[in-house]
């Protein structure tokens, strides 16, 4: 049987991967709905310099136009890093019935890592979490990535010597 957690996640890696070659951070998202893709989006912080266009935040607006609607119930978020805070907020706020995220994120995962605002009684919704779902293709690629970037950075310094 194929997992449907898994399966999805691969296409979240997939626009992870679109985000690289832009030489963005490879994060992606795709949102779910009745077992249909409504939306996927991948990191465009570079590109549009803007701190607000996480692959989150982007899927989440991409999936409120084509439901007609701010409430996201009954949709699941899949993302290739745990989210933010913002993204957090984002989601608590559409009402995403779940989110299912790859690799953790220490520097600023609020889905259980440094705290979860996904799951905290006190706001009005709560999210169901699953975590570490193809947890190290997921953070290989944001490894690798960033062992790019200083490998270029090298270069360039040793050009300048
Ligand atoms: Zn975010």
């Amino acid at each position: 049987m194929v997992n449907l957690d898994e399966y999805y996640m691969k296409e979240a890696i997939k626009e992870a991967k679109k985000a690289e070659e832009l030489l963005e951070v490879p994060i992606g998202a795709v949102i779910v709905h009745d077992g249909k893709i409504i939306s996927r989006a991948h990191n465009l912080r570079e590109s549009k310099q803007n701190s607000l266009a996480h692959a989150e935040l982007l899927a989440i607006d991409k999936a409120c136009k084509i439901q007609g609607s701010w409430r996201l119930e009954d949709t699941t978020l899949y993302v290739t890093l745990e989210p933010c805070p913002m993204c957090s907020g984002a989601i608590i706020l559409s009402r995403v019935k779940r989110v299912v995220y790859g690799a953790s994120d220490p520097k600023g995962g609020c889905a259980g890592t440094l705290m979860n605002l996904l799951a905290d009684p006190r706001f009005n919704h709560q999210s169901e979490v699953a975590a570490g779902i193809l947890a190290s293709e997921c953070g290989e690629l944001l490894s690798n990535f960033f062992r790019g970037i200083r490998k270029r950075k090298k270069q360039v310094k040793q050009q300048e010597l």
